[in-house]
């Protein structure tokens, strides 16, 4: 029988308002104490804005809670996502690359309402950069106005249509190179977790050259489970951790209650005694 996804009581992969997800830092893990987590972690993308504000409430809740961020990175020209766990919120250097990406961001929206533009769309930028607020800008925001003023029906159309990284092709090298950033935090003491692998669009070949890349600079985990990733793929990545001895790490990549997302706590079964767990250390 194939096995179904589940409810765990490991997040190490979540989202806030500081970035694109739909809930407060607070809200949020009130949902994952509610969900029955009893270890998380906030992992914005490219900010730690939201850290002191869940891990105030994590400490009202008892609930173990680990300093995460998602980095924005490239690889090959790929863009890729890296999740930095359990490090120091006043490391030098990983304010150094947050700061970095969230200039870029700025940088990429014009671009991106540049290109809007030339297919005939109206200038989006102030108004994505007024929707974001304080919250990272990126393009589930933009994705949040097409849908807005009735241009698509839903914001996976809106990523199919244009905003996908097909779309975006002109948009691909903006991103720090992943070897450069892992080359900055690798001696940090943090772990250093490449996202949701299965994600990208890579052959299993090209993906075991990656994590080979990903271990020989200083990478030190990956996500074995990412939501509702199929049970064959969980199994796959299980593999490929032991092989390329990367730690396993789990999340739901949550970001609210509409679209594709999985529930805080959520995601396809794992084999626990199979893998090196990367929470192991921190019990
Ligand atoms: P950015 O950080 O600006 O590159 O935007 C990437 C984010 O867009 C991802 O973290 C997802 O939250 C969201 N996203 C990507 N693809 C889709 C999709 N097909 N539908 C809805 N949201 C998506
Ligand atoms: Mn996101
Ligand atoms: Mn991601
Ligand atoms: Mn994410």
């Amino acid at each position: 029988m194939p096995e179904a996804a589940t409810y765990r009581k490991v997040d190490l992969h979540t989202h806030s308002t500081r970035s694109d997800g739909h809930f407060s830092p607070t809200e949020l893990v009130d949902l994952a104490v509610e969900q029955g987590v009893s270890l998380f972690a906030l992992t914005d993308h490219d900010t730690l804005d939201g850290i002191a504000e869940a891990h105030q409430r994590a400490v009202e809740h008892n609930l173990s809670f680990i300093n995460g961020v998602e980095l924005s990175t490239q690889w090959n020209g790929v863009p890729l996502h890296m999740v930095a766990l359990n490090f120091a919120p006043d490391n030098e250097e990983l304010l150094a690359i947050v700061a970095e990406n969230q200039a870029i961001r700025l940088d990429r929206a014009r671009r991106i309402a540049d290109l809007l533009v030339k297919q005939g769309l109206p200038d989006l930028f102030e108004e994505a950069v007024a929707l974001a607020g304080e919250s990272q800008l990126g393009r589930p925001h933009f994705a949040s106005l097409l849908v807005e003023k009735g241009f698509v029906k839903d914001a996976n159309k809106a990523f199919d249509r244009y905003l996908g990284n097909k779309r975006l092709g002109q948009l691909r090298d903006v991103w720090p190179e992943l070897e450069t950033v892992l080359a900055k935090l690798s001696d940090q003491n943090m772990e250093l977790v490449l996202a949701h692998p299965k994600r990208y669009p890579l052959t299993v070949t090209k993906l075991k050259r990656l994590l080979n890349d990903f271990k020989k600079w200083g990478g030190t985990g990956m996500e074995i489970v990412s939501g509702n990733e199929r049970p064959d793929s969980v199994r796959l990545l299980e593999r490929l951790s032991r092989e390329f001895d990367l730690k396993a790490s789990v999340g739901s990549d949550y970001h609210g209650p509409f679209g594709p997302w999985m529930q805080v706590g959520k995601f396809t079964q794992i084999h626990e005694s199979e893998v090196d767990l990367v929470w192991r250390s921190w019990e």
